[in-house]
């Protein structure tokens, strides 16, 4: 087989993984990257005078296994097992997650327990019909008592919209694990006063974590990448995506070429993996898409993100990892506990870093003040929560992150299905990860996502389809179509 070249745009983890396995493949490999210094996209690890820390704790879990065996394979024993602890902070406390009705009770009053009672037998005997929204999926699966309680204020914080406006989706993504029966079950046996003989399972969890953050990971790949002979360039923002139609027609294999936005153009190649946001590979396609399409492009959005760390020298903290803030006096929305994801985040036990997490709109107010008032900003919430904190030695840094979060609206999949049949006159197109294929997911369907595009050029036919993985990074079916080639 001729070696076949892969452009590939960005060097998150799912750009990272097809770009090392195609490497080890014998592919010649080229990675454009936008961050100027970083590889690791979401889940790289910034290190600043000694601390490190994730843009939001990333912990390692997943439920393929070929995806667990991958990073194991790149980091080894570089991994630690650690135990998780996460907690909601409502009225002024803090509650166990998930959710435990006795902690709650004993938090709340009887009565606020019975009003979720309540609500809950409510709408188990008259369901919800027309279950659109994620109001809608939550109230009708917990009541509207916990939804008030415990979902809409954290909820609405992180996507800066009412929660009738956001997708079911969502919901049934993420909290499908929380187990109502159970948590009503308990309430119940706490009520008539039978002891409730099963172990309570313990909250603290278990997650894989690098030493020194994912960013250690993501960094190491790349290296392997470079040995490969596979080339990694940092600082190339692409801005055009072209295909060469008549090249393509006369079979000539170079096909595809990428420009950037310092004016540059790059090599052709035969294929391109784009882990970009999907409104921007639209928007620079060339041959354009169809303009059925291009109205769709407004639709398309994100919700962006910033951290602000405090780092500062006191010993002691708060036991979480991190914890959720449900609390309307202030903006910051979780709040992350770096040294207890991994003792090398810091310089030592003595110091302590916390990472708040504010959700934001690009150019919004938030997003638009300046470092030190969001530092000022961070410390005055931090101060108001209650949270153990020191000025000595005090630290800063502000870290904005466009693009965080793909939005799902209650059209997304009719938009996908459109837009991924208008991407088939483009061949040799792969999309793939997070903001590729606009999809909520965690850095294991990135990865599952490479990997089934990498059997697909390396068998030289679409023989998986990528859009199959589900967000446990499990694929939904053996073999898709043999039919539609890759070049
Ligand atoms: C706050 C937060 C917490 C999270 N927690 C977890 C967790 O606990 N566990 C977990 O597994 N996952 C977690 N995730 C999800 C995880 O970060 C993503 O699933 C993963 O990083 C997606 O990888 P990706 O390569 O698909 O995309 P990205 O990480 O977004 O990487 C894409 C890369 O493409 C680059 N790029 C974009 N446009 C261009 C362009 N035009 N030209 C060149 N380069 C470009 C970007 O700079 C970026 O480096 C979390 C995400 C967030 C935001």
């Amino acid at each position: 087989m001729d070696k076949q070249t892969i452009l590939i745009i960005g060097a998150g983890p799912a750009g990272l993984t097809a770009g090392h396995l195609l490497s080890e493949k014998g592919f010649q490999v080229y990675i454009y990257e936008a961050h100027p210094e970083l590889v690791g996209g979401l889940s790289k690890t910034v290190n600043h005078n000694g601390f490190s820390f994730d843009l939001g704790g990333h912990r390692f879990y997943t439920k393929a296994p070929e995806v667990a065996d991958y990073w194991h394979r790149v980091l080894g024993d570089k991994f630690m097992k650690r135990g998780r602890l996460s907690r909601i902070y409502y009225n002024q406390k803090f509650f166990q997650y998930p959710l435990k009705l006795a902690d709650v009770l004993q938090k709340l009053s009887w009565w606020t327990g019975l009003n979720f009672l309540l609500s809950y037998l409510k709408v188990k005997i008259f369901p919800l019909k027309n279950i659109v929204s994620f109001e809608d999926w939550v109230t009708a699966n917990f009541g509207k008592g916990l939804y008030l309680a415990f979902f809409k204020s954290y909820t609405e914080k992180v996507w800066g919209r009412p929660c009738h406006e956001i997708s079911k989706d969502w919901a049934a993504q993420r909290i499908n694990n929380l187990n109502i029966t159970k948590i009503i079950t308990q309430f119940l046996k706490t009520l008539f006063g039978i002891k409730d003989k099963e172990v309570v399972k313990s909250l603290i969890d278990t997650f894989d974590y690098p030493e020194k953050g994912p960013g250690m990971l993501w960094q190491r790949v790349r290296e392997q990448i470079e040995e490969n002979g596979g080339k990694v360039y940092l600082g190339k923002e692409v801005s055009g995506i072209h295909l060469n139609k008549d090249k393509y027609k006369d079979e000539n294999k170079e096909e595809w070429h990428l420009t950037f936005a310092d004016g540059s153009e790059g090599i052709k190649g035969n294929h391109v993996i784009s882990t970009c946001p999907l409104k921007h590979l639209l928007e620079t396609l060339t041959p354009k898409i169809p303009s059925t399409l291009i109205g769709e492009l407004p639709q398309i959005s994100y919700r962006d993100f910033l951290t602000v760390v405090l780092m500062f020298k006191k010993k002691e903290s708060f036991p979480d990892n991190w914890i959720y803030i449900h609390d309307n006096r202030v903006k910051v929305a979780r709040i992350q506990n770096y040294k207890n994801w991994s003792p090398h985040m810091v310089p030592s036990d003595e110091y302590t870093s916390y990472g708040l997490e504010f959700f934001c709109q690009k150019n919004d107010e938030l997003w638009s003040m300046s470092d030190n008032e969001l530092r000022e900003l961070a410390i005055k919430e931090v101060r108001l929560i209650g949270l153990p904190f020191s000025e000595e030695e005090l630290d800063s840094k502000v870290i904005r992150i466009p693009f965080a979060y793909p939005v799902y609206d209650h059209d997304h999949q009719t938009r996908s299905l459109k837009i991924r049949e208008a991407l088939k006159s483009y061949p040799n197109l792969h999309l793939i990860g997070r903001n590729g294929m606009h999809r909520y997911n965690n850095q294991d369907h990135s990865i599952k996502t490479a990997m089934l595009v990498v059997e697909n050029i390396c068998l030289g036919h679409q023989r998986f389809d990528p859009w199959k993985v589900n967000q446990d990074a499990i694929y939904l079916e053996e073999v898709i179509e043999e039919k539609s080639s890759v070049k």
